[in-house]
């Protein structure tokens, strides 16, 4: 995928050994990454954040908001994720997402970030697998079902089959 060309041969590696699981295991992907992950309080505009870390084998740290709901930690995990592959050149101090994924960082990077975010949490492959075990319908109902199975938002996946 274009998205990944700038990613290291290393960490695409990393990446393709954890797609083919339902649900893919984002935290445990994060820290073959080499990235440390928490969960925190956050104030509750924002849903997570990436910040450098000595103690990371990666040197970053992602924050996620514990308050949210397991499905937006999630998002918010490969959200950071793609923040880190793409543009961890720019993270400076740190770069804090607010709940509708804005940051320091321009309109595009939070485009690309969302877009590692669907590619980790809902491989096309998989999509189509799980889509085929229901019948191959792409309605809301059965978005629904493949949403609960990857543990996304009923949103997410509706938008990542073209429901919306
Ligand atoms: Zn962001």
């Amino acid at each position: 995928m274009h998205l990944f060309n700038n990613v290291s041969a290393g960490d695409k590696a990393i990446i393709e050994k954890h797609l083919d699981k339902v649900p893919v295991p984002v935290g445990a992907l994060a820290r073959e990454l080499g990235l440390e992950v928490k969960l925190i309080l956050l104030p509750p505009d924002i849903s997570g954040e990436i910040r450098p870390s000595p103690t990371a084998p990666a040197g970053f740290r992602i924050n996620v908001n514990r308050h949210e709901k397991k499905e937006r930690q999630r998002f918010t995990i490969a959200h950071e994720i793609g923040h880190y592959l793409l543009h961890r050149s720019l993270i400076g101090d740190g770069v804090s997402d607010n709940v509708l994924y804005r940051s320091t960082l321009s309109n595009q990077q939070e485009v690309e970030a969302n877009k590692v975010a669907a590619a980790l949490l809902m491989p096309r492959p998989t999509v189509e697998a799980l889509l085929n075990t229901h019948g191959g319908l792409r309605s809301k109902e059965v978005s629904d079902l493949i949403a609960e199975q990857l543990e996304v938002s009923s949103p997410a996946m509706r938008i990542r089959l073209g429901l919306q």
